[in-house]
């Protein structure tokens, strides 16, 4: 089944607006077995969008719109839509009744305006697709040759809900062969991508049949596998276990599958261990404590942490030695180790993680150059300490501190400390 999609809307034109619905659409339909063909973006123009939709009608089975469906007069999807396929706008009073209920309760005494009644206005025939989390519904309409439009919202939480709602069943019952294509990416850190090769051998290019991307961002490279061909259940199958022979190979790098993030991770060893963290951040500012606490269930093992930026905060808080603070510069071993020690101790619990770097652009000299980051946990039965030189801008050597600081806990607990 050959699909298309346009997503609409003159701020994704303008670049305001990412266009993430076409991303997860494109997965997602993917993981049913639909090819997409070609994706389209439009601005909000009823012309555009109209000859966008039946330029995608000749050459697709179906098309799934996004976007343009809201009350004001530059949402205007539902009308192209209908004068596309050739028919007319019906008002459909179960919405109306509805859009009327919701007003009320949010507590307006006055009448629902008029602009609102618009998104009561369906393609005749359409099926309504309800909206759980606003209030435009979408609709999916059927032409007499079965080539079919799916209407969805723009914004991203709605637009999710509809398709997994209404949307992937109807699709998936239309979907031949019932074969799919589905991705499970191994996740590492700590090692270049140009490296992955050799530690990989004979499944560099590929395993069991299965193609591998590498893609590497700030945190590390995942390695995306792809299966096509199977049945859901073979694929996944497929999947794991091809996951599970890559993350052999790349021992000790590899330290997750499929989306988990590293913070994730090192919770759950902690929480395995009984043990509880606390951070002290200096050129991190926050973000290690962001990336915990960004986890549900977090405060179990996370009990808080100290951004320790000016001198007089690492001496106060952390209990760092003023005097080798003046000997060593803030960016040193025998700072970085004081912090976490500082962390455990001040916190009262097993494990303190600290960092303390120069993130740029400015503050780098001959022997510290801007990248020079020190990282460090403490245990009660280790300290460890590791210099990193990071590249990139200020964010990203901010990122990179606290991925490798993250990843430092991963494997001191793990005791997988090696290089
Ligand atoms: P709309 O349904 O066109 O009124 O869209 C409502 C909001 O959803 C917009 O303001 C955008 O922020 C967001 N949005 C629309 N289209 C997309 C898209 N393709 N990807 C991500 N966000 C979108
Ligand atoms: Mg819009």
């Amino acid at each position: 089944m050959r699909v298309e999609l346009i997503t609409i809307g003159d701020e994704l034109l303008l670049g305001f607006t990412i266009d993430t619905n076409s991303a997860f659409l494109g997965r997602e339909l993917a993981g049913l077995g639909i090819e997409i063909h070609r994706r389209t973006t439009v601005g909000d123009d009823r012309a555009a969008i109209a000859q966008a939709v039946r330029e995608a009608l000749d050459r697709a089975d179906g098309v799934i719109t996004t976007g343009g469906l809201g009350p004001t007069s530059d949402d205007v999807t539902m009308e192209a839509v209908a004068a596309a396929l050739g028919v007319e706008l019906e008002r459909n009073e179960a919405i109306v009744a509805r859009l009327e209920e919701i007003w009320r309760s949010r507590g307006r005494s006055e009448k629902l305006p008029p602009a609102n009644l618009s998104q009561a206005m369906l393609p005749r025939g359409a099926i309504i697709l309800p909206n759980n989390h606003g209030t435009a519904p979408g609709a999916f309409v059927e032409r007499a040759d079965k080539r079919w439009v799916a209407v969805l919202p723009g914004v991203p939480r709605e637009m999710r809900e509809m398709f997994n709602g209404s949307v992937r069943d109807v699709l998936a019952a239309r979907a031949p062969g019932g074969t799919v294509v589905r991705s499970l990416a191994v996740r590492t850190t700590g090692i270049p991508e140009s490296r992955l090769p050799a530690l990989l051998a004979e499944l560099a290019d590929g395993v069991d049949g299965m193609s591998l991307a590498y893609l590497p961002s700030v945190e590390g490279v995942d390695l995306r596998l792809t299966a096509r061909g199977s049945r859901p259940a073979a694929a996944d199958e497929r999947l794991r276990a091809a996951a599970r022979k890559l993350s052999a190979r790349l021992e000790p790098y590899a330290y997750a599958e499929g989306t988990t993030d590293l913070a994730e991770v090192v919770l759950e060893a902690c929480r395995r261990a009984g043990r509880r963290l606390a951070v002290a951040e200096s050129c991190t500012g926050g973000m290690l404590g962001q990336r915990l606490t960004a986890i549900a269930g977090s405060s179990e093992v996370f009990a808080g942490g100290v951004i320790a930026y000016d001198n007089e905060v690492k001496i106060e808080l952390l209990g760092v030695d003023r005097e080798q603070l003046e000997r060593h510069g803030a960016v040193s071993e025998e700072v970085v180790t004081a912090m976490a020690t500082g962390a455990k101790r001040r916190f009262g619990v097993d494990v303190g993680v600290a960092v303390t770097g120069i993130a740029g652009p400015g503050g780098g000299s001959a022997d510290k150059p801007v990248g020079t980051v020190w990282i460090a946990v403490a245990t009660a039965d280790e300290i460890v300490a590791r210099q990193l030189r990071l590249f990139g801008d200020r964010d990203e050597v901010r990122r990179r501190a606290a991925q490798a600081a993250l990843d430092l806990v991963r494997r001191s607990s793990a005791g997988n400390l090696g290089t």
